[in-house]
């Protein structure tokens, strides 16, 4: 049989072309060979090479096949027995780019971090010199289990900050946030104020305002003290930068299909049409340009390949795995007075959304961590479909976190899709005993969502988790944390699952399976080498393997310039302000060697690790920063010193 590309483009889901064959005496744009190539297609599970013509896989098979299609026009990769997986699919991402590159980051997105208090005063003080009295002054990526003083931070922390500005740090989870004493003043709250329905004032032994406050009760804060202000002009560009800098992030950890919770959509396709939207969206809309969707009658799954509507932005109904305050069926273990954390929306609200949603064609997608709230999307679920019956909705459910059987049972039947946590099991292993094991047995339920023959995909909720999908893979396979620990092993799932979940699942979760995925024939080319393989290195190191390349419709959008864990570093020799100096230096980063000259220098130490501001990686022993085009903001010019995880 002799397919052309357009052909072959048409047999998407349809009959496996069989033997490679060149296609119409048509040249291949770009053949991979000698690779261990994971398809996650059940046809051909594993093979050794693959053709893509026009932006898709065509053919798959053997190197010599394979190579027989290489014409005078034929870019050709030799992945030298590195292998290769269809490019990973993030299914619940904020992608705040503008928030890394704006904002003062008080934590580590990207890696497990511990910082100190004083460190955070530090950053924010540095920000209330450039900020005007009674005007906020904000730290983001906090995380309470990633500090080393062992506390949490508290109001008295951050009135060392300023008593003439508001003052709030938020927590990576967003859904708790930490303010100083002018915060509460402006906002008129004091110790006797009661809690709002949905969220709390937290307060310390004595009964004083302890700076904690919780879901809904950040509110108040909404509409006191001053806050920056830009032009349309200003905030479009800040946005722009924002979404063009997430994407060369996605890409470097092989991203290349993320479900983008709002965000911009203009600043969006002029990202794309600039040439700089590396990775795919599948934009999950809320507010005015859902309400927008509706008017016009606009379906999930209008736009294309690249920006496509998918299901609504996650629509919340409760608080936080990650801060403990999600809804839990029973108290928290633990704690007093007794608390079942924060349901923030009633049935009957919950009902007439998800109707309004399901009725418009459009996909629903709901925050649920806690087993209450996970039965109220489940009933109002099952209530929509009942009365307007609609074939193959998919409802979504983000986190999805705590289950029991009787959930599992309705997920199935309802036809949802769960997209839970996914770095959660490595990276936030600290924050389990806050629930215990019993619990944790049935929470980012892989297994049991498997087992049941539920299409469970991967949803980092970056900011809260980190998005590599190498530390999710270990996460989902070993259950054992960045400290060691292991919680809720009965959850376990393979690493040939773990890798659907990071792909084909992701794919059915926005209905793109005919189109991504895996690598088949007719599929778009989106895929990642890594070092070493997947399959047999220790599971304790999936973390560590490298992403040697990212490519997306088969071009090369991420490509590493150095092995740093198999390569010694190299010794270079660099000028920096006009003096020469020597040092052994490996760069694994997106940028070019000419342009980490002018972003930092080093005395060496062979160690990789990560910059928290634009997370590229590199080696280092202590490093004094210069300015960078690609590390803009204060923290570029700080001296920081790391621990490297790797
Ligand atoms: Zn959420
Ligand atoms: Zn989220």
């Amino acid at each position: 049989m002799k397919l052309s590309g357009a052909g072959i483009a048409a047999l998407v889901g349809g009959v496996w072309p069989g033997t490679a064959t060149a296609s119409e005496g048509q040249d291949a744009d770009l053949v991979v060979f000698n690779g261990k190539v994971y398809t996650v297609d059940s046809q051909a599970p594993k093979v050794e090479a693959f053709a893509v013509k026009t932006g898709r896989f065509t053919n798959v098979g053997n190197t010599a096949e394979i190579k027989a299609l290489i014409g005078k026009g034929t870019q050709t990769i030799d992945a030298k027995q590195m292998s290769i997986v269809p490019g990973f699919i993030d299914c619940h991402n904020h992608a705040p780019g503008n928030v890394l590159l704006y904002e003062v980051i008080v934590g580590n997105p990207f890696v497990v971090e511990f910082v100190t208090i004083e460190s955070i005063i530090d950053k924010l003080r540095s920000k209330t010199l450039q900020t005007p009295p009674r005007t906020w002054v904000e730290g983001f990526f906090f995380d309470d289990t990633k500090v080393k003083d062992d506390r949490l931070l508290n109001i008295h922390d951050l009135d060392r900050v300023s008593k003439d500005h508001p003052v709030v740090v938020h927590h990576r989870g967003g859904h708790t946030s930490f303010y100083n004493s002018k915060a509460f003043e402006l906002a008129d709250i004091n110790k006797n104020t009661p809690n709002p329905p949905g969220g709390t004032y937290d307060r310390d032994s004595s009964g004083e305002l302890n700076g904690r406050v919780t879901d809904l009760a950040r509110t108040s804060f909404n509409k006191v003290g001053r806050r920056p202000t830009f032009t349309a002009e200003q905030t479009l560009q800040r946005n722009r930068e924002g979404l063009a800098y997430i994407s060369k992030q996605f890409v470097r950890y092989g991203v290349t299909s993320v479900h983008h919770e709002g965000g911009d959509l203009f600043a969006l396709q002029q990202v794309r049409a600039r040439g700089d939207l590396l990775h795919r969206v599948s934009y999950e809309a809320d507010n005015k340009v859902l309400e927008a969707m509706i008017a016009a009658g606009m379906e999930t799954g209008f736009g294309d390949e690249w920006i496509r509507f998918g299901a609504t932005s996650e629509h919340t109904v409760d608080g936080s795995f990650s801060e403990r305050t999600m809804a839990l069926s029973t108290p928290y273990p633990g704690v007093t007075p007794s608390y079942k954390g924060n349901v923030t929306e009633t049935q009957d609200d919950l009902n007439t959304w998800i109707e309004r949603m399901h009725r418009a064609g459009i996909q629903v997608n709901c925050h649920a961590n806690g087993d209450v709230a996970i039965d109220m999307v489940l009933t109002a679920v099952e209530r929509a479909q009942k009365q307007f019956p609609r074939a193959d909705s998919r409802p979504k459910i983000t986190h999805c976190t705590l289950v029991n059987d009787d959930l599992v049972r309705r997920i199935k039947a309802a036809g949802a899709v769960p997209a839970p946590f996914t770095s959660y099991a490595y990276y936030n292993s600290d924050k389990f005993k806050y629930y215990g094991e019993e619990m944790m047995k049935h929470c980012m339920a892989y297994r049991s969502f498997l087992d049941a023959g539920i299409m469970a995909a991967a949803g980092s909720d970056f900011s809260p988790g980190p998005f590599d999908p190498r530390m999710a893979i270990q996460g989902m396979v070993t259950r054992t944390g960045w400290d060691g620990k292991t919680w809720g092993a009965n959850q376990r799932i393979s690493v040939e699952e773990a890798l659907r979940v990071n792909t084909i699942n992701g794919a059915y979760n926005s209905h793109e399976e005919a189109i991504k995925g895996s690598i088949t024939p007719g599929k778009l080319a989106d895929f990642v080498v890594m070092s070493d393989d997947l399959f047999t290195v220790d599971k304790e190191k999936i973390k560590d393997l490298q992403i040697v390349r990212t490519v997306v419709g088969g071009n090369t959008v991420y490509e590493a310039t150095s092995f740093p864990t198999r390569h010694a570093p190299r010794v270079v020799r660099r000028t920096l302000a006009g003096r020469a100096f020597t040092s052994q230096v490996a760069l694994v980063c997106a940028i070019s060697a000419e342009s980490s000259a002018r972003m930092w220098r080093c005395r060496f130490r062979s160690t990789l690790t990560t910059c928290r501001r634009c997370s590229q990686n590199m080696w280092h022993g202590s490093m004094s920063w210069a300015p960078s085009p690609l590390c803009p903001g204060p923290l570029a010019r700080q001296r920081i010193s790391y621990s490297s995880s790797t």
